[in-house]
């Protein structure tokens, strides 16, 4: 069984083809340029694949309330071209197939519960920490969507008392995104994320931001895993500091041995690693699959 999947991000598009067991057959990548461009590759892409369904996991804002008249588009994004854009409707005009079509962040996550570090478990929540930070949430079995989508990485955040960046973000400056998203670091200290050594103090400031990030997300949804992304987790020394951080600030209210005794194995990063984006949206189109009435 073939499946289609595009994992479309705001720098690159990823199309691939791969199978119910979640593995992965064929795969292209290309840069993000304007829809109609990008569009023409996707579906140049899939025209002689013969895919039974396509699972699309995108960069946002964008429209999934399938009530909604707009359903399927990219919404208020500043990316040049692509406000307002019929993403679903230019593919479904294209392919007779089932489509599910969700964020990024939510289709990975939905990819960590069926193949990933969240295999088996009813909820997580994945954070992506990259050129944005964005946060998708499985619960209860299902992916949460609410009125518009979560958008975890512009959540308020208290600042590091030694930190005096101003923050990048358009609209809050100093939310989570304009404090520790990739350009933030890179503003902040005058070069690129990989660029700064392991023992700089920039990865204490990162991950007393995103330690706050996941402790709030912890006592507000209770996710039995939380999984974090994207190209700033590279950064793996973040880790263990991110997880002081939580036991820090959570101060040994919440009682569960998952956080308590084997934090090691419950703020982990993705156990589908790179393939976390798209193997999400073949799990989508696998749900497409299995929704078709
Ligand atoms: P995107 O978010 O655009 O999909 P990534 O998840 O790869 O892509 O994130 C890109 C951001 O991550 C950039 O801001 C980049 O500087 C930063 N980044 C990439 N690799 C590293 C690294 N090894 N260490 C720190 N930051 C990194
Ligand atoms: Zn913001």
């Amino acid at each position: 069984m073939h499946i289609g999947a595009i994992e479309a991000g705001g720098t690159k598009f990823i199309c691939g083809i791969g199978n119910e067991q979640g593995i992965i057959e064929d795969r292209v990548s290309f840069p993000t340029e304007n829809p109609e461009l990008t569009m023409s590759k996707v579906i140049a892409y899939f025209k002689d694949k013969q895919v039974e369904a396509i699972g699309i996991g995108s960069f946002g804002p964008l429209n999934i309330d399938p009530f909604s008249p707009y359903y399927g588009w990219i919404t208020t994004t500043p990316k040049p071209g692509w406000t307002n854009f019929p993403f679903l409707d230019t593919l479904k005009s294209e392919f007779d197939v089932p489509f599910e079509w969700d964020t990024d962040v939510n289709a990975a996550a939905y990819g960590e519960a069926t193949w990933g570090a969240a295999r088996g478990l009813d909820s997580c929540v994945y954070y992506t920490v990259g050129t944005g930070i964005g946060v998708g949430v499985y619960s209860e079995g299902r992916l949460v969507h609410g009125l518009v989508h979560p958008e975890g990485g512009h959540v308020l955040t208290r600042r590091h008392p030694e930190d005096e960046y101003a923050g990048k973000c358009p609209y809050h400056s100093d939310c989570l995104e304009g404090m520790a998203a990739g350009p933030a670091l890179e503003e902040r200290w005058g070069k690129k994320g990989s660029e700064i050594p392991a023992y700089h103090p920039a990865w204490e400031i990162e991950a007393f931001y995103i330690g706050q990030a996941v402790s709030s997300v912890i006592l507000l949804l209770s996710p039995k895993k939380v999984i974090l992304g994207g190209g700033v987790m590279h950064q793996e020394q973040l880790f263990p500091s991110i997880r002081k951080e939580v036991l820090k600030n959570l101060n040994g209210y919440v009682q569960a041995d998952e956080i308590l005794a084997n934090i090691e194995t419950y703020i982990v990063p993705p156990g589908l690693g790179e393939n976390a984006g798209l193997a999400g949206a073949l799990a989508l189109g696998i749900k497409a699959l299995q929704n078709r009435p």
